[in-house]
């Protein structure tokens, strides 16, 4: 299964937000069985309206994040069941920028993680070094550590594979080092999962766009996209959906 993920991040507005699902839901390609799952992360404000734009089409709607607590006084946050009832289907966990802007631990993402499950969320679990750690040869450690929050038997999720210096940067990582992480964060989940580490699919994030889509997809153990820049473009969107459809695992 190909996956390709529209991370918004804090951008769009309702009126841009429409404008890009009339954009989407007009594609032709979108009908019938497209060969690629696609997601949308809007910020929250946009879920609502951008879940029943989707509704009833191969597009699941994804949190960008939320509490691990059930409810309570939390001003400003809101927690996993919010947005289930917002209409998601899924949940980003551990983006780069929370870990760093939000202080997220990962002792605070177990606990999310579990609360996503609980939920019946799906988790979309991103993990990935910096560029002091992977000079530093820690890449590897590094995913370890982020994936041992997953514990012995972990609940359907999928897996982001972000190195932090590739995001937002225009600076893709080399087919090279896509592979070997993803490879290792195959055998990870082999460890924990058995067969079923096979049905998660590991999606690359760091710079994607329409022009080294293709070429991603080529590389062993890529699943699809999370992309953030060029996914507030529905037509850069759609280029990277007609690219994972036509390229079907
Ligand atoms: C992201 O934020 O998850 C991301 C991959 O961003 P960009 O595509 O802009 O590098």
């Amino acid at each position: 299964m190909r996956c390709l993920v529209a991370n918004w991040k804090m951008n769009l507005l309702s009126a841009s937000a429409g404008a890009f699902c009339d954009a989407l839901l007009a594609d032709p390609s979108l009908a019938g069985s497209s060969g690629c799952q696609l997601g949308i992360a809007p910020p929250f404000t946009l879920l609502k309206q951008v879940s029943e734009a989707v509704r009833g089409r191969r597009i699941s709607v994804f949190g960008q994040n939320a509490r691990a607590e059930a409810e309570g006084a939390y001003t400003g946050d809101i927690s996993m069941a919010m947005l289930k009832d917002a209409g998601c289907a899924g949940v980003i966990l551990g983006h780069s920028e929370r870990r760093r802007l939000g202080g997220e631990t990962d002792a605070l993402l177990a606990a999310k993680l579990q609360a996503a499950w609980d939920a019946e969320l799906l988790p979309l679990l991103c993990i990935g070094e910096t560029l002091e750690e992977r000079e530093a040869e820690q890449t590897f450690p590094v995913l370890q550590r982020q994936l041992s929050i997953l514990g012995p038997k972990p609940g359907p999720l999928w897996i982001a594979y972000e190195p932090v210096w590739a995001i937002g940067t225009g600076r893709r990582a080399e087919a090279k080092q896509i592979q070997e992480a993803h490879a290792y964060i195959r055998a990870e989940l082999m460890t924990r999962m058995d067969e079923a580490a096979w049905r998660v699919p590991i999606l690359y994030g760091g710079s994607v766009a329409p022009d080294n889509f293709a070429e991603l997809l080529q590389i062993p153990e890529v699943a699809g996209g999370l992309v953030g820049g060029a996914s507030l473009d529905p037509a850069k969107f759609m280029a990277m959906a007609k690219t994972a459809a036509k390229t079907e695992e």
